[in-house]
């Protein structure tokens, strides 16, 4: 077994496999670029290497540093984790060729899959089922057309070379054909300098199903069951679960087949991932294999109980696999949340920063038999760095059925606090609590059917109504025995506004907690850990444990719960009669402008008085703490007015762009 292993990686798969590593009794090197030399993978590794400048392109990516790196420590082996060079068969040549240990497959193998043209044909010699298309490349528009009509629209255009959901377009009709060729082409030269495209059948509604595999140097080749991974926005995974709720033993087992069979015919030695497109029948089509270790294999681990980076570490060494087929087992079910520095509510659009509240939910055994997991590579007071990928963490949750996991995965992001970024927790919550998830009527459609119009948080149930005013009237109530202290008399009757909704209650305050009557069954709000000024107010409603974020507003409170954000104001009688008389306080509409999110120095104004905008499309540019933040367009619109100008010094939020 090696003695020391060079990670070369950042972030949350970094940490991850320092964690394994060090369990075995390996030193851990990690290598680290100008962003990253205060990362928690640095502080945790055994030895550190500065490799350069933060753009991966400079650093993570230049095989040179890296070797030098493994030769100043004395590493044996080098871990690639994914993305930058895990995936690239020079990188794993060049290791081989300075005999040091490449922990993922061998470079034919990476070679022979790492190209969805030549993997395609590749699966098919293997007997691997295939999505219908033409396996070759395309030469041009004409060809492409000519393509797309033999296959039938809808079509898919994709980069050979393509990965992380870039270089992929679907065409409907012949006119998608010629607009989306030349630009997939475009983008694959631009993004992975490789411009060699082909067209397959595009499926409709289709699900996301992958096989994990492991194999060893000794021609042994297992696979550990699926992993389904249909909740996607733009090709990209967003809420990944083992096991498949499609999958009966009949299809998982000729799924897997088929991954063992492609795995062994390409003399496959590592972890590896065999992704498939199903239809909603169990039909199933080879999509491509990723050479290396998947992002989501944290709920293999959890279903399986197999440590997939120590399987790696020890296949490297040149270890037989500790197990045959016949000796894996599905255990419950597992979820996983990609949580990411995206604003929910502004079209997802990318909100990096620094986390100025980090707070994760506790990791382990729960109570009610649960597992909670969170795989991340940042600390309280840590920034989210444009030059990389924008996860926050990844949180996984396991149970022994798949509502189990659910209502876990629920729990935990309840329990999940960060300020400072917009993120998308909310929206993760919104998913868990959809009856459509829960029934496992899943699609990589989903999203898009579920929220045709973005995102802007759930209606609260009745159950969450009571939940928020409780925790509204408890926190009023705190303040009113402040005041009775002054002579005031505690009160007990209130009248609770939230939202459009009135209603009176009476609320006591007992050694156990608040009672709260409204009408319907009476409410026990115990347990409470809050006090004053802290964000999240836990506490137990009936006997049933809540997260909450509260927030004082100039009048009340606003408190979420998951997908649930209520403006909640708790008022005496007379004041609610005196507050019904007032004239409904107008937020001015801050819609149509873009503001300052911060005080800051604007760099450029990239739009002008009279031009026509899209979604997305960059408005300014702002400095502000060191940072370059780029603020976009949040919809559709023509600009009327521009009110500064490139060197003004802007304060938070102040109006920069108007839109007619
Ligand atoms: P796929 O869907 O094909 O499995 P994934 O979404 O699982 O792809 O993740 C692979 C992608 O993860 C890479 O292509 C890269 O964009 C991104 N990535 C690379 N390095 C890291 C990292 N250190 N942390 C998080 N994501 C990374
Ligand atoms: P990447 O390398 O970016 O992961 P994939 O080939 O794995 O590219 O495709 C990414 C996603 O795009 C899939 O998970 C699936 O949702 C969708 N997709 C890819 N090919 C097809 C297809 N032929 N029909 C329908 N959806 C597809
Ligand atoms: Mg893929």
């Amino acid at each position: 077994m090696f003695s020391k292993i060079l990670i070369a990686n950042r972030g949350e798969i970094a940490v991850r496999i320092i964690k394994t590593a060090r369990r075995m009794g390996i030193k851990t090197v990690v290598v680290y670029s100008e962003a990253d030399a205060d990362s928690m993978a640095v502080e945790m590794a055994d030895e550190a290497v500065f490799i350069g400048g933060a753009p991966a392109s400079e650093s993570y990516l230049v095989a040179d540093k890296i070797v030098d790196a493994v030769r100043q420590t004395g590493a044996q082996a080098v871990h690639p984790g994914f993305g930058f060079l895990s995936e690239n068969a020079g990188f794993a040549r060049r290791l081989a060729a300075e005999g040091i240990v490449f922990i993922g497959p061998n470079p034919k193998a990476i070679e022979a899959m790492g190209d969805k043209i030549e993997s395609k044909k590749f699966a098919a010699r293997a007997g691997v089922s295939t999505v219908p298309g033409h396996v070759g490349e395309i030469d041009d528009t004409a060809h492409a057309i000519k393509i797309s009509e033999e296959i039938g629209y809808p079509v898919m255009i994709k980069a050979s070379a393509g990965g992380g959901g870039k270089g992929i377009r679907v065409a409907w009709n012949r006119r998608d054909v010629e607009e989306g060729f030349p630009a997939v082409r475009a983008e694959a030269k631009a993004s992975f300098g490789d411009d060699r495209i082909f067209i397959e059948k595009f499926i409709e509604s289709p699900r996301h199903v992958e096989i994990q595999v492991l194999g060893d140097k000794h021609g042994n080749v297992v696979h550990l069951f699926e992993r389904e991974c249909s909740i996607q926005r733009r090709n990209q995974k967003v809420v990944e679960e083992a096991p498949s709720p499609l999958l009966d033993e009949a299809t998982r087992k000729a799924m897997g087949d088929q991954a063992v069979a492609l795995a062994k015919a390409v003399g496959y030695d590592s972890a590896g991932t065999v992704e498939f497109v199903a239809g909603q029948d169990r039909s199933f089509f080879f999509l491509e294999m990723n050479t290396r270790l998947q992002v989501e294999h944290p709920v293999t681990e959890l279903i399986t109980g197999v440590d997939l980076v120590e399987q790696m570490i020890r296949v490297a060494a040149g270890e037989a696999l500790p197990f045959a087929q016949g000796d894996l087992k599905i255990n419950g079910w597992a979820m996983e949340s990609r949580i990411y520095a995206e604003d929910p509510y502004r079209g997802f659009l990318p909100s990096i920063g620094r986390l100025v509240r980090y707070s994760p939910p506790p990791e382990g055994d729960m109570p009610g038999g649960t597992i909670t997991r969170n795989d991340a590579g940042v600390r309280e007071g840590d920034e989210i760095s444009m030059f990389y990928d924008p996860m926050i963490s990844k949180l996984s949750t396991w149970g022994p059925t798949r509502d189990a996991a659910i209502d876990a995965m629920g729990r935990a992001l309840e329990d999940f606090h960060i300020e400072g970024l917009g993120q998308n927790i909310p929206f993760l919550a919104a998913v868990m609590d959809q009856d459509r998830f829960r029934s496992g009527k899943l699609s990589t459609n989903y999203i898009k059917d579920e929220f045709p119009d973005g995102f802007q948080g759930l209606p609260p149930t009745d159950a969450q109504r009571d939940l928020i005013e409780a925790v509204a009237i408890y926190m009023q109530t705190l303040q009113a025995h402040r005041v009775a202290r002054f002579g005031d008399e505690p009160r007990e009757d209130w009248v609770v506004v939230a939202g459009a909704h009135r209603r009176r209650v009476s609320a006591m305050m007992t050694p156990d907690g608040l009672v709260v009557r409204n009408g319907g069954p009476e409410l026990k709000l115990s347990r409470v850990g809050w006090r004053p000024g802290q964000a999240q107010f836990r506490g137990s409603l009936n006997g049933s444990d809540f997260t909450v974020t509260v927030k004082p507003a100039a009048e009340g409170f606003v408190i979420r719960h998951r997908a649930t954000t209520l403006h909640v104001l708790v008022l005496s009688p007379r004041s609610a009669e005196l507050h019904e008389k007032l004239p409904p306080k107008k937020a001015a509409d801050t819609s149509k402008m873009v503001l300052s999110p911060m005080p800051g120095l604007v760099v450029s104004i990239d739009v002008a008085q009279g031009q026509e905008v899209k979604t997305g499309e960059v408005v300014a540019v702002l400095e502000a703490m060191k940072m370059q933040n780029i603020l976009r367009a949040e919809r559709d619109g023509v600009v009327k007015a521009v009110s500064v100008k490139a060197g003004d010094s802007v304060a938070a939020d102040e109006v920069l762009v108007e839109f007619a």
